[in-house]
């Protein structure tokens, strides 16, 4: 529970201290100002300009993405390649250093650079982190870990045990009880204070940490009967953080969208971002009712070279191609990433920092702006 302006004036009014001349220079907005500020952080893997596109084409209403007041573009390149991978981009925006491709939570030389979570958590923020893959993938691992390649998944593993990421939840249960090593980290997150569920999207424990490793792998696909699983996720840590007292950090990944890209799936594709769509409205109805919370949408890079051009069918009277004029169709250009600059969307306290066009890591720097102009 978070003490509003509302709640403050209505306390000071009943001890009798809103008429006190002593008082009269703390301007009561202030004391609402100096709530810390939350962010939300979401990435679709692989989801470039063409994939939100076709949330505009495919889906059965206006997408959430149009509720964004502040847009910018980032420039996804690592530290050697033009076109980058997941553990480089997603480094580059937990450390707010560009690395190379493969590297989790290091520099360029390898070293552990701090990320925004734990630098955060350092300074009492509530932590959190949602993937469908599974969470010791490059994605959610460079918030955490630190190992010199992406593969390293025991190891990864074993670090997010003591990283002591508030709530948790994604795929990778072979990483924490079917170890080479024969440890049970399962053992371990109990024993530190966890509540933990291998089967379903329990109700999380307000008064301990909460784990959800819910596939040996990864979670399924939408189109493989997935269901609601990453808004209802995302709704269950909202309401977890909320019911305490620390501001929180979250980063939450649409992982599929990249899938579907290297697969040159259209169908796999589309319905994780309508999927990422959906969740996104979670979000954006959370922000919008919350003080002191920030939203930040955006992609590692973009996957499949996807442009969306004329949708063609067979005309059967003339046995000739026709362009059908109310359809489109999707186009896939590679089955690996691409090189194109990266929509990011912003809503709530400090969004305006990421209007403009900059490079991956100033995205670490512009969050930890919008949490220093919030205090
Ligand atoms: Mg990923
Ligand atoms: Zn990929």
């Amino acid at each position: 529970m978070k003490i509003s302006y509302q709640m403050v004036i209505t306390a000071l009014a009943g001890l009798g201290l809103l008429g006190c001349s002593a008082k009269k220079e703390e301007k009561p907005e202030e004391v609402g100002n100096k709530e810390p500020l939350s962010i939300i952080f979401m990435i679709g893997d692989g989801m470039g300009v063409p994939q939100v596109s076709t949330a505009y084409y495919f889906g059965d209403s206006l997408p959430n993405f149009s509720r964004f007041e502040h847009i910018g573009l980032h420039k996804t390149s690592d530290k050697k390649y033009e076109i980058t991978d997941s553990a480089a981009g997603a480094t580059a925006f937990s450390i707010g250093q560009k690395t190379y491709k493969r590297a989790i939570g290091v520099s360029v030389d390898s070293i552990s650079q701090e990320t925004i979570l734990e630098r955060l958590k350092g300074e009492g923020y509530q932590t959190g982190l949602i993937s469908l893959t599974t969470i010791t993938h490059a994605t959610p691992a460079s918030f955490y870990a630190h190992v010199p390649d992406r593969d390293m998944h025991e190891e990864i593993a074993a670090q997010l045990i003591d990283a002591e990421v508030d709530f948790f939840a994604g795929g990778g249960k072979k990483f924490f009880n079917k170890r080479d090593d024969g440890k049970d980290l399962f053992a371990e997150l109990l024993s530190k204070n966890y509540h933990l569920d291998t089967l379903g999207l329990s109700k999380p424990e307000s008064n301990k940490r909460n784990a959800y490793v819910l596939a040996d792998d990864g979670i399924p696909s939408k189109i493989e009967g997935r269901g609601d699983y990453l808004s209802e996720a995302t709704k269950n840590a909202l309401d977890y953080f909320d019911q305490r007292e620390a501001p929180f950090f979250m980063m939450v990944e649409g992982s599929y969208i990249d899938w579907g890209g290297h697969a040159k799936n259209a169908e796999m594709m589309i319905s994780e971002v309508l999927d990422f769509d959906k969740a996104l409205g979670v979000v954006l109805d959370y922000v919008e009712a919350t003080p002191n919370t920030l939203l930040v949408v955006t992609a590692d890079h973009e996957t499949g070279g996807v442009s969306i051009g004329k949708h063609y069918e067979m005309d059967e009277s003339t046995g000739e191609k026709k362009e059908v004029p109310e359809k489109v169709s999707v186009y896939f250009n590679t089955d690996q990433h691409s090189g194109e600059l990266i929509p990011v969307f912003a809503n709530g306290q400090g969004a305006e920092n990421f209007q403009g066009i900059y490079e991956n890591n100033e995205i670490y720097h512009k969050m930890l702006r919008a949490i220093n102009q919030a205090k």
